[in-house]
């Protein structure tokens, strides 16, 4: 099937991997993206400050198949991301615990990490070895989904527990509160990380932009065979050509896209024989409009579509004298919103990039609430709350900040959510992003896991959206 010609819309994490694996199946590539910069949701951004990313990004050892595609565009892990053992390190002065997992195989790096915890009473490590112990025997497997809340009362956690280690994971791994978070969906997280080997749970953390991590290698690897990629290309519409059109001379494919930009000198149409539809949820939407009005899959997917809610993150950039530095690249941080405390994590960008010496980056995730804030009043907000908890007073007055906030980060990740499958029910056209059915919530890995699916089943014999 090899040598066909075929177009990705969207480059985020979900179309670069699709389009790399089309490209490398041997089939001529044009990949379409409506910003300037690859990447998506995980992209680098100009700002009148400096170039920052649109927010900061944790990966897992967990993520075999991002990590499988950067090393095969060529990207070193070892100068792209800092490998950190898992861990949950409050700031000093934060009432949190110290929690670090020593680099020893598995099961042991989390037992040895148990007994050397600071900041837990004994009853909340009774708790946390009990978590461990009762997930393993279900097979990280639920009979019937239900909030991690819930789970977590039967599963008898202890308040503190919650407060500094669960919920906090909870956030930033399915960016939804534990009341409305899928806890089948934690566990799959828990079960890759907290429940595999040693290597699966190291915290992997971006030393070059989120561009340059995988999005611009991918790109150059697609031109390298052949490919185009269109950035600044949004494609505006999507039809199904009929046969009759296709039995023309020069009219090759099943699929016609309409695409306006720059890149393509106004407007450009042209036809392919495959599409994968790579952009979220409500884009997606909107392009598979007309061709649901003949096709009741599609139809049924476009609704499936459209019910996705959306949660967002904020990240909150602080630039000091390059001279500061934090004793750990990485913190987490009490939030509490009561005393305006809104940081769940800091990270010191200087120590993954030089050039980035004394950037703090602290996350919100689930932010609603503080990106209701002015910009201004959130910072200095979250200023206060790293001087407080740090006992550094030169942490209340930054140089300049940046605020930034991605309102549709991801989707709600709530029990027994219904995510569709890759296949549309039509040879020839597969939807991919971090939404479809998979293990993961909206992640790095769930996006370059379905790009993947998405190119290997492409022609497949249809089947019907799950
Ligand atoms: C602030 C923030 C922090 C996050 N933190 C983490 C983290 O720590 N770890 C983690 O694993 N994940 C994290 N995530 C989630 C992760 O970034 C996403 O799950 C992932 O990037 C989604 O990729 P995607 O390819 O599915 O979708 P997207 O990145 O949304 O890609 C879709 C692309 O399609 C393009 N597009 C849309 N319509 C059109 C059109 N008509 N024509 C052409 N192009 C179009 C869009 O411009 C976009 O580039 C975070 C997300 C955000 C926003």
């Amino acid at each position: 099937m090899g040598g066909k010609n075929v177009a990705v819309i969207g480059a985020g994490w979900a179309g670069c991997a699709a389009a790399v694996e089309l490209a490398r199946a041997g089939h001529q590539v044009t990949l379409f993206e409506a910003a300037r910069t690859l990447g998506g949701r995980a992209r680098r951004v100009a700002t009148d400050r400096r170039q920052l990313d649109n927010g900061q990004h944790i990966l897992l050892g967990a993520y075999r198949e991002t990590l499988r595609l950067m090393a095969l565009l060529g990207v070193s892990r070892e100068a792209a991301l800092l490998d950190l053992p898992l861990q949950m390190r409050y700031a000093p002065h934060a009432g949190g615990m110290d929690f670090v997992a020593p680099r020893l195989p598995a099961p042991l790096h989390l037992l040895v990490a148990l007994l050397r915890a600071k900041g837990l009473a004994r009853a909340d490590k009774m708790s946390l070895a009990r978590f461990s112990s009762t997930a393993r025997w279900m097979g990280w497997q639920l009979h019937k989904d239900c909030s991690v809340s819930e789970l977590l009362q039967r599963f008898d956690q202890t308040d503190r527990l919650i407060q500094l280690m669960w919920r906090p994971l909870c956030l930033a791994a399915l960016n939804t509160p534990p009341e409305r978070a899928s806890a089948q969906v934690f566990l799959n997280v828990l079960r890759d990380s907290l429940g595999a080997k040693r290597a699966a749970s190291d915290m992997l953390l971006p030393r070059v932009d989120l561009s340059a991590l995988l999005p611009d290698a991918a790109a150059a690897y697609i031109k390298q065979r052949g490919g185009t990629v269109r950035s600044g290309a949004k494609v505006r519409r999507l039809q199904r050509q009929a046969d009759d059109a296709k039995a023309g001379a020069d009219a090759a494919g099943s699929w016609r896209l309409e695409v306006s930009g720059e890149a393509v000198g106004g407007t450009w149409s042209a036809a392919f024989d495959g599409v994968v539809l790579a952009c979220a949820p409500p884009q997606a939407a909107v392009l598979l409009h007309e061709i649901a009005d003949t096709e009741a899959g599609v139809a049924q997917l476009c609704v499936q579509l459209t019910a996705f809610e959306a949660e967002s993150i904020t990240t909150c950039y602080l630039q000091y004298d390059p001279a500061l530095r934090l004793d750990l690249p990485m913190y987490a941080l009490v939030d509490a919103p009561e005393r305006y405390h809104w940081g769940q994590f800091v990270f010191d960008r200087g120590q993954l990039d030089a050039a980035q010496a004394g950037l703090l980056a602290v996350v919100v995730s689930a932010s609603a609430e503080a990106a209701a804030m002015a910009q201004p009043l959130l910072a200095e907000a979250i200023a206060v709350q790293l001087a407080t908890v740090f006992e550094r007073p030169e942490l209340g007055t930054p140089q300049w900040f940046k605020v930034i906030t991605e309102k549709r980060a991801t989707f709600a990740c709530t029990p027994g959510l219904q995510r569709p499958a890759n296949a549309t029910g039509l040879a020839g056209l597969a939807i991919a992003g971090d939404y479809t059915a998979g293990d993961y919530p909206a992640t790095l890995e769930s996006a370059v896991r379905s790009g993947v699916t998405a190119a290997a089943g492409l022609w497949d014999a249809p089947r019907r959206p799950g």
